[in-house]
């Protein structure tokens, strides 16, 4: 059969070959280098787009001679989000490095397993961080024997504003003596031209490394190249509803170190002009009042937060009407919420508040679907409540397919994989340009050999985890029939979605086994592993179950208790709260077993001994009904 592949039905963007530190300034004759970049929502401390290139071209300076770091290199951010978010980002990549983003709330244990996976040396972290990152390099996991060593790969960023040229100066400067100080890095000079990363052969290097458990198992390095983001950028930038550097204000209250706020939050409003404003956090009054205080007009969140927003007294006591677009994204948005949240801030939809929501995945860069605004005549009958929990229509230079069957992996050729009908379930595939490194061409070295010599096409896309590759990738070469999108491959995305006659797409359900807890990942195997060193606990499954009250998915554990008499009714609700607190000294807050703890007698399994995660879920669905 033919294959049928969706396409988007905006035109496609021309190919840029450059670096994205290149890309994201390549706009800039259309806004003054003095517009205000990036704002610090507490005490209105900014960053102007001229403040951003040259800090930026300092800090990579400094991190090229100072820490002799050399291109290909890791550095890895650990801290809120922060005015130096943008300058060590910026300056990582223009120096040709990979910046590689852990969670804020990371345990010693969680983030030595990045830190060695990614490969990293330096570190970038606050003060309130320094503890757990000086506890993980002198863990076993790393390693490092001495104070001296442990220090040297510290970068401490600051807790003011003093190294931001013109702004107000503190004079309450904590000493820390032996540590290298963010604004030790910027007084040495700036990246040459030449020294800056750039050209055709960086495009295919990577700039970031978030971290995704894919379908299955540990997080896994997702690699994310130049080409990757400015591809994203440009096709953000066509679907997304028109910005206005002038009247438009971005208010960034979700985490950096997630592709979401990193691509979305911090190089997309930059790249079109405009100011973004960055909270540490999400608090619901800091929220309110920030709108309100910095006229804000677009906000990205996720449904969390919109489900406390429609809830708290906050959101009528301040004036939010600049609030012209809410767009969602991470995990499902649903009608009924949206009707919840405009009912709360916009009663009269007077001026209109958008609600709208995007879809995509740390692999694919992020975004590859938006909902666009349907305000009427442009759409012909669509309406926004006609499309309320659609993840919205294909970006362009991305092709798509919904698989029913891709006869367990042996599909060798596009037209035996069984494509979804309008209206069928079919697993969403996706490929194109912004998708995680594909294909990565090795060389020997030219004095090896006289002439370079190529090695065959390996399918990258998660870093050092070819197994990983194979699962995530179709491996076999597209048919001539389709669109050639070279040197692209089928992304398979674990979500099962629809399409409508319009193109529209909708998330249905997720094949894959991940677990998300208001938008941050939660990979039920890293959970599992952990359960397994607990003294009383012999075999561990994790599942999501949803939570209405919350708006989002919590992780529930199975247990099998080391010693039958755990089994008797008292016994096992004790086991069960016990292992529940003892999680919490083992992995970060989004992670803890907000679903509950079963203790049962054994976890249903495949003869291959794959966890029946099904059988639990329609298990827990009963356990909880009626609570
Ligand atoms: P992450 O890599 O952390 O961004 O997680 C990607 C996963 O989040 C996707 O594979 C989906 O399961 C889920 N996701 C993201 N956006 C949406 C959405 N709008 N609706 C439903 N699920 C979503």
């Amino acid at each position: 059969m033919a294959p049928h592949i969706y396409t988007s039905p905006l035109p496609d963007n021309p190919i840029v070959h450059r670096s994205v530190y290149t890309h994201l300034f390549s706009r800039t004759s259309l806004y003054p280098w003095s517009q205000a970049a990036f704002i610090d929502a507490p005490t209105g401390a900014t960053l102007t787009r001229a403040h951003v290139r040259d800090l930026s071209m300092s800090f990579g300076h400094g991190l090229r001679t100072r820490e002799r770091a050399k291109r290909g290199d890791t550095i890895l951010m650990f801290s809120p989000n922060s005015l130096c978010w943008p300058v060590v980002v910026f300056g990582g990549i223009a120096a040709g490095l990979r910046v590689t983003f852990a969670n804020n709330a990371y345990t010693a244990d969680e983030l030595a397993h990045q830190y060695t996976n990614s490969q990293a040396y330096l570190i970038c972290t606050t003060r309130s961080n320094l503890n757990t990152v000086q506890k993980m390099l002198t863990s076993k996991a790393v390693g490092v024997t001495s104070k001296e060593e442990a220090e040297r790969r510290i970068i401490l960023l600051p807790d003011d504003f003093d190294w931001i040229p013109g702004g107000k100066k503190t004079n309450s400067k904590k000493h820390t003596p032996g540590l290298t100080r963010f604004e030790d890095l910027l007084g040495l000079g700036k990246l040459e031209r030449e020294e800056e990363f750039n050209g055709e052969d960086a495009e295919q290097e990577t700039a970031f490394l978030c971290y995704s458990s894919g379908t299955t198992g540990k997080p896994k390095g997702v690699e994310t190249t130049h080409q990757n983001l400015t591809t994203v950028l440009d096709m953000v930038l066509a679907g997304f509803p028109p910005l206005s550097p002038t009247d438009d204000r971005v208010l960034t209250v979700l985490p950096l170190y997630h592709i979401y706020g990193l691509v979305k939050l911090m190089l997309f409003p930059f790249f079109c002009g405009v100011t973004s404003v960055i909270m540490s956090q999400f608090d619901p009054v800091k929220f309110v009042q920030s709108v309100q205080r910095y006229k804000i007009t677009i906000s990205l969140i996720v449904p969390p937060v919109l489900v406390i927003l429609a809830r708290h007294p906050c959101s009528e006591q301040y004036d939010t009407s600049s609030l012209r677009i809410m767009f969602s994204g991470a995990a499902p948005l649903g009608g009924e919420l949206v009707k919840a949240v405009k009912a709360k801030l916009r009663p009269t939809n007077n001026p209109p508040l958008h609600i709208v929501q995007g879809y995509g995945l740390t692999e694919t860069s992020p975004t590859t679907h938006l909902l666009p605004l349907l305000p009427g005549a442009r759409w012909g009958s669509m309406t926004e409540e006609s499309k309320y929990g659609s993840i919205g229509f294909l970006l362009p230079n991305l092709e798509a397919r919904l698989v029913v069957d891709d006869k367990d992996g042996t599909a060798k050729t596009e037209e035996e994989l069984i494509d979804a009908k309008e209206g069928e379930r079919g697993e969403l595939w996706v490929r194109g340009r912004s998708i995680m490194k594909v294909r990565y061409t090795q060389c020997l070295p030219k004095f090896v050999f006289i002439f370079q010599i190529r090695l065959p096409a390996q399918l990258q896309g998660y870093l050092d985890n070819p197994s990983a590759n194979t699962n995530a990738f179709y491996p076999y070469t597209p048919s001539p029939s389709s669109r050639p999108l070279p040197g692209t491959r089928w992304f398979k995305t674990g979500d099962i979605g629809i399409a409508d006659k319009d193109g529209f797409f909708w998330i249905v359900d997720r094949k894959k086994e991940l677990i998300k807890y208001k938008g941050f990942q939660v990979p039920p195997a890293e959970l599992e592993s952990v359960l397994l060193t607990h003294p009383q606990v012999a075999d561990a499954a994790v599942i999501g179950v949803d939570s209405a009250r919350e708006g989002t998915e919590l992780p529930r554990a199975y247990l099998v208790p080391t010693d039958q008499s755990f089994l008797s009714p008292e016994a096992s609700v004790a086991l069960g709260r016990k292992v529940q607190e003892w999680m919490k000294t083992k992995v970060a807050r989004h992670k803890f077993l907000r679903g509950g703890v079963v203790v049962v007698e054994m976890i249903p399994k495949s003869a291959s001994g794959k966890i029946l995660r099904r059988e639990l879920k329609e298990q827990a669905k009963k356990e909880l009904a009626g609570r």
